[in-house]
């Protein structure tokens, strides 16, 4: 039988592990469309095609090559795919999905028009907000509003956290259609990663605890299972898996949460792709969570997604302090420990808060896992070279 040829849009990390985890077991071919050659995934894919993700004409060529289409990033053409899947071509999510999801505003209102219980929020213009709040008092909460650029936002940089008076003074930096949303103060966050086969088949991951880095607002660590109730756990997937459901498309998806102190849970935001929250997977659970995409993209029945071990992950990012080549500190120590997993993207250059990485820890209880993990963050560093 001829091997399916699988087409990602994008050559970051993300792709780059969606390769990885099919090289045990190789049953398909795989091409990357990415702007350049110098990119996470091109080492590892079996054909190459240079050319600007938000371009149809670089689109329709990937699409031309291969029976299947994904992407690993949102910031794509789905013009370009829409067209596509209308002309019957297989992409898998359906870009209907990511063309909500690519606003954030209409994200808001679709989990409004489908009972997904989501925080308060509005959608204005950005000389509208101020006197919006004027009139408004009761939207501000803890003397802070969240101010969200409708398009165009990644890893929390669409993102403001502004108190009335920053407001005020002109610190929104955003411009046109933005989304004003209540700001969930002391916010527990989760992510429930949930898998739709293209039988609807759908397994969904232990939820994960995840703590952002409050200066880039970027991940910092996160660990499954969170340490939450079993009440809060079920709500989290069951919450998580009503989201998905709602889209009416196969996938994998992670959903993104806020558990409020009074134990209610609101989706904050879904990305149809794998995620930096499901990175853990690859050593934690019995099937990653990039592995289970390719079962999804290749119609095979989907893996068990239980977690094998309580497991940590911590993103190595670039320091502040530099740009250009670099190395993580004591590589060879870290790749000796055998309850470490360290994964480097080839990335060639370092930038200030760029992924650059990130590793796993696993240990047979949550306390070991709490006490190694802090240690390894404590001492894991990116030095110049
Ligand atoms: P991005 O799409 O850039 O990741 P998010 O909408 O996920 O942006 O926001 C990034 C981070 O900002 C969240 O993970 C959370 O820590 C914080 N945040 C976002 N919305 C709110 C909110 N309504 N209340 C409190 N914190 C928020």
């Amino acid at each position: 039988m001829t091997q399916k040829n699988v087409g990602i849009i994008g050559g970051g990390q993300l792709g780059m592990m969606l390769l990885e985890s099919a090289l045990e077991n190789k049953r398909a071919n795989y091409t990357i469309l990415e702007a350049s050659k110098d990119c996470p995934a091109f080492d590892l894919c079996d054909h190459f095609i240079e050319g600007n993700l938000k371009d149809a004409d670089a689109i329709n060529k990937l699409s031309t090559n291969c029976d299947v289409l994904t992407w690993e990033i949102e910031h794509i053409n789905v013009e370009a795919l829409i067209e596509l899947e209308k002309q019957g071509k297989q992409i898998i999510p359906s870009p209907k999905v990511l063309q909500i999801i690519q606003d954030k505003g209409l994200q808001k209102e679709f989990y409004i028009s489908h009972n997904v219980p989501t925080s308060p929020f509005v959608l204005l213009k950005d000389n509208e907000l101020l006197q919006y709040l004027e009139n408004h008092p009761e939207f501000i909460v803890g003397d802070k509003v969240v101010v969200k650029s409708r398009t165009g936002g990644y890893d929390g940089k669409g993102v403001q956290i502004l108190s009335l008076d920053q407001i005020r003074t002109g610190e929104l930096i955003f411009e046109g259609d933005i989304l004003l949303e209540q700001f969930v103060p002391d916010v527990l966050e989760l992510s429930v990663i949930v898998a739709v086969g293209q039988n609807k088949e759908v397994k969904v991951f232990p939820s994960i605890e995840m703590y952002f880095n409050p200066e880039s607002n970027l991940v910092e660590f996160l660990f499954s299972p969170a340490q939450v109730s079993q009440e809060i756990e079920d709500n989290a997937r069951k919450t998580a898996f009503k989201a998905v459901e709602s889209l009416q498309s196969a996938g994998l998806f992670a959903v993104e949460m806020f558990v409020m102190g009074t134990g209610e849970i609101w989706v904050n935001e879904i990305a149809p792709r794998p995620h930096n929250s499901g990175h853990h997977t690859i050593e934690g659970c019995e099937t990653s969570q990039f592995e289970q995409l390719n079962k999804i993209l290749l119609v095979e029945s989907l893996g068990d997604s239980q977690l094998i071990q309580p497991s940590a992950m911590i993103n190595i990012v670039g320091p502040k302090e530099f740009s250009g080549s670099y190395a993580l500190k004591d590589e060879l120590h870290w790749l000796e420990q055998k309850d470490v997993f360290v994964h480097m993207y080839r990335k060639s250059e370092s930038r200030p808060n760029r992924k650059l990485g990130h590793v796993t820890v696993v240990a047979s209880t949550f306390d070991e896992l709490m006490k190694r993990a802090k240690e390894v963050k404590e001492t894991l560093e990116i030095i110049q070279s």
